[in-house]
């Protein structure tokens, strides 16, 4: 099993680290990508705690769309914010997350996309993939990522909650569709039928923790371990077992992450 993003470096996780990380071992996980926000001291500081207990992660390091308002003034410094970082975090094997959120709308939308723009341009010139987050905003995010070629480096679309439609068009550009928890719910008819159409060398599972846990945990604080119900929901969809999803999902992160 993989978890390809989880927020492990967050408060939530302060007290009991250990703890989650030794379920996730336990839970059979070989890879996690863990998410650090750049412009979050405390959260880059306890990736380091994350790291020194399991030399199974790496990092995703980038400025969130709803935090792209402290860059109003200056986009391109976001980027720089999130170079020096990855210059200082050897274990960075991804630049994200990164993208649109216009269902919270914590950022002017034209901020938004500024940031995300610097940040996929930041990408390609470290030649890292990218963690693509999206939110009510489907036609800006293809827009941007297309104007900026984003697709020379590639990289996921996390916790996708999209339909078909729009995954087949993260597929065309070369992208991976990551799903996380919300897959277990059972009102999510469409992304079950996106869990079903998703070609095997394209799929990634995650918990997004420690939101989004799955069935029968939900509404509880989620951790890594739990992308376990996330593959045994697609595997049953998909008629095999949680184990080759797993398995798929792993080789994914190495072709993508190269852990
Ligand atoms: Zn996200
Ligand atoms: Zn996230």
């Amino acid at each position: 099993m993989i978890d390809s993003h989880c927020h492990i470096a967050g408060p939530e996780f302060a007290g009991d680290l250990i703890a989650v990380i030794e379920r996730a071992r336990a839970a059979g996980l070989a890879h996690a990508l863990v998410i650090l926000a750049a412009d979050d001291e405390s959260e880059v500081e306890q990736g380091r705690a994350v790291a020194a207990a399991w030399d199974a992660v790496r990092f995703s390091i980038g400025i969130h769309p709803h935090a792209a308002g402290k860059f109003a003034a200056d986009p391109a410094a976001a980027a720089q914010v999130v170079d020096a970082r990855i210059g200082a975090q050897p274990l960075a094997r991804a630049l994200g997350e990164i993208g649109l959120d216009y269902h919270y709308d914590f950022a002017p939308r034209e901020v938004q996309q500024q940031v995300f723009g610097e940040q996929i341009r930041l990408a390609r010139r470290r030649r890292l993939p990218v963690v693509i987050h999206t939110r009510e905003a489907d036609e800006d995010t293809f827009r941007i990522l297309g104007e900026e070629s984003a697709r020379e480096v590639g990289g996921v679309f996390h916790c996708f909650t999209g339909d078909r439609a729009m995954a087949r068009r993260a597929l065309d550009i070369g992208f991976h569709i990551s799903l996380a928890g919300i897959v277990t719910f059972p009102r999510a008819l469409e992304l079950k039928e996106v869990a079903k159409l998703v070609p095997i060398d394209r799929l990634l599972i995650e918990t997004d923790s420690p939101f989004l846990a799955p069935v029968p945990y939900r509404g509880k604080r989620n951790e890594p371990a739990h992308v376990v119900r996330v593959a045994e929901t697609i595997a049953e969809l998909r008629g095999t077992d949680a184990q080759s999803i797993g398995d798929a999902a792993r080789r994914n992160f190495e072709r993508l992450f190269n852990p």
